[in-house]
């Protein structure tokens, strides 16, 4: 809220500095410079002085008028020569000098005016030059009165301001939720905002939206589980009739055959089998939670492995802490990672735990191929395999991943995969500790 808001602020309070510039810079342009006409009002006694007074004098008592001002005014009356006032002036007033004009110093509170033009007043006057100095020229007042308008201005325009910004950030508040609890699986998450509200029709736009992707994910998740139930039971009576054919062929060549048609229907009912098991994941809602000592249980893990070819190192420190997990679902997710890491290992598996005392690490490595990086984020994919070929040697369906990571964050966890010091690929599994 304070950063939209006070952007905004400064922003508006730029471009009323800015416009104060051009305004100034235009008048002066066109006008005059206004800071020299307050100038003049505020000398305007003294200039009165010698138009009206001094110069209304007849011959040869001109100078005779200018002593008598000189004793009753503050001011100094000083005559210099023509070519001294020149030296003092900038180039753009000696015009008006040269006329006779009374030409302004605002900086030193003073004004020069030539004592006339044809030498009338005495002998030599028309190369001389009045510089009244110590005028009551008080510049600064006038600029403070600038800066008390520019900053009532200010205070005027940041109440509506705050007002508004503070509508709107709200309303954005509500949307960013929104967006975070449906990222993160709840897609009953709505904003549900009043009509009124100045972001309502991005709100309804988000709400409709988040309706029909929730639409779509339900009937998708509906369909695989449907599908894969109904599955079940003509897989169930093919095995039951491929094994009493099995047992009734005499013919080795058959027996042969049958024996590899069970070996697919195996197969076939494996992944029936997975993908229920990430039906029933998508739909669950509230997990049978319960304080697990990590420790035990990644060497449950461990154990319960089948074995093979390679090395697995265990390095799990004693006393690693306890996590609020649903035990089974979090040992599938990590024997999901082991296994894969048995497939795809040349000859060491690492599987590491740290805690910070806030979250735990667990990583699970390998020395194998590694995953490249632009398909890190894709084998999370269900179905998703890298290399074809070469996973159909290794058997799998491309469901292990997106299991094991629906698995973790309905831990409140998070899975990603990284290149691993070992030289293949590193899961790395963290879990708020608990
Ligand atoms: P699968 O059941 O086919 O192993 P997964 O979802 O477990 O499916 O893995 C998806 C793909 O990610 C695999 O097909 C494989 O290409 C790749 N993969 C998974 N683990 C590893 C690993 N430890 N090393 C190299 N590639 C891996």
């Amino acid at each position: 809220m304070n950063r939209i808001f006070f952007r905004f602020f400064m922003l508006v309070m730029l471009s009323i500095t800015a416009a104060t510039f051009v305004i100034y810079f235009t008048m002066s342009r066109l006008f005059g410079d206004p800071l020299e006409d307050i100038a003049r009002r505020q000398a305007s006694a003294q200039i009165f002085l010698i138009e009206q007074y001094v110069d209304a004098a007849p011959t040869d008592e001109w100078l005779t008028r200018l002593n008598r001002a000189r004793e009753v005014s503050d001011t100094r009356y000083d005559l210099v020569t023509l070519a001294r006032a020149r030296t003092f002036l900038p180039a753009t007033s000696l015009g008006a000098l040269e006329r006779g004009e009374v030409v302004l110093d605002v900086g030193n509170k003073s004004f020069y005016r030539r004592v006339d033009l044809t030498g009338e007043r005495y002998i030599g006057s028309d190369d001389e030059v009045i510089h009244a100095r110590n005028l009551p020229i008080d510049i600064g007042l006038a600029l403070q009165m600038e800066a008390v308008r520019y900053v009532i201005v200010a205070l005027a325009l940041l109440a509506p301001i705050a007002l508004w910004s503070r509508a709107h950030w709200q309303g954005l508040q509500t949307l960013s939720r929104v967006a975070d609890e449906f990222g993160a699986g709840k897609l009953s998450a709505r904003a549900r905002m009043r009509s009124s509200r100045s972001i309502y029709p991005l709100a309804e736009r988000i709400d409709l939206m988040a309706d029909r992707i929730e639409q779509l994910l339900v009937s998708q998740k509906n369909l695989l589980h449907s599908v894969s139930h109904e599955l079940r039971t003509p897989i169930a009576r093919l095995e039951f009739a491929l094994e009493l054919l099995h047992d009734r062929a005499d013919d080795p060549a058959l027996r042969a055959r049958i024996a590899a048609m069970e070996g697919d229907v195996t197969e076939l009912n494996s992944l029936v089998n997975e993908l229920l098991g990430m039906a029933r994941l998508d739909s669950e809602q509230a997990l049978p939670m319960q304080s697990v000592d990590l420790g035990v249980l990644l060497r449950t893990v461990e154990s319960g492995l089948p074995p093979g070819a390679q090395r697995l190192a265990l390095d799990c420190p004693d006393g690693l802490g306890r996590v609020k997990a649903d035990p089974r679902l979090l040992k599938r997710a990590l024997s999901n990672l082991l296994r894969n890491a048995q497939k795809y290992a040349a000859q060491d598996i690492r599987l590491s735990a740290r805690s910070d005392g806030s979250r735990i690490t667990i990583a699970v490595e390998d020395d194998g191929p590694g995953i490249p990086e632009d398909e890190r984020e894709r084998i999370f994919e269900p179905f998703y395999r890298l290399d074809r070929s070469r996973d159909r040697a290794t058997g799998g369906f491309g469901l292990g991943l997106s299991i094991a990571r629906k698995a973790v964050l309905l831990h409140g966890g998070t899975l990603a995969v990284e290149a691993s010091p070992l030289g293949g690929a590193r899961f790395v599994v963290t879990l708020p500790q608990g």
